[in-house]
């Protein structure tokens, strides 16, 4: 998160002085299929915010005006930080698979993103289904917005539970 302190000249819908926030990728190459068609994230040459640079410990940070997205004000940095990385990491798959809000969804594996996924999705309106091998987690997934948490060291409970779900696909986090 920060501000835009200086603008090349073909960057559009900027101005000095502007918030923006930065996710992992800081270019893409804006030519190829995959950045024409809307997925610049899939790049093949796109450049990421944190390697072979100092990332988040950099005082200034030059990206693809593209990738500098424009926050409010009012909103909190601590709560959009989470949103330009594992958000969007999470998010993309929704889009990606067409998610609709009356469908069943299953989450696999409770952890950093899958909170938010589990955020999302509840507030979408799906009827959501967490997957978790630790029964440390299943509250923490109700109370994140899941439906039902299912022990995955649970075989039978969790071919009951995949079957109920509209769709299966499966979108692995790196
Ligand atoms: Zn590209």
């Amino acid at each position: 998160m920060g501000r835009i302190v200086a603008l090349g000249e073909n960057a559009p819908g900027l101005k000095i002085g502007q918030r923006v926030g930065i996710g992992w990728n800081s270019s893409s190459c804006m030519h190829c299929h995959t950045c024409l068609d809307g997925d610049q994230h899939l790049c093949v040459n796109a450049g990421r915010t944190i390697i072979g640079r100092h990332g988040a410990f950099a005082n200034r940070v030059r990206v693809h005006w593209v990738w500098a997205i424009p926050v409010p004000d009012a909103l909190e940095s601590s709560a959009v930080g989470s949103l330009l990385c594992g958000g969007i990491t999470v998010f993309y798959p929704l889009l990606h698979f067409g998610i609709k809000p009356t469908q069943r969804v299953g989450v696999v594996g409770i952890g950093g993103l899958s909170h938010i996924a589990l955020k999302f999705l509840r507030a979408w309106g799906c009827e959501v289904t967490a997957f978790s091998s630790s029964e440390s987690k299943h509250a923490e997934a109700l109370q994140l917005g899941a439906h039902r948490v299912v022990s995955s060291r649970d075989k039978a409970a969790c071919i009951l539970s995949v079957r109920r779900l509209s769709q299966c696909h499966w979108y692995r986090f790196a």
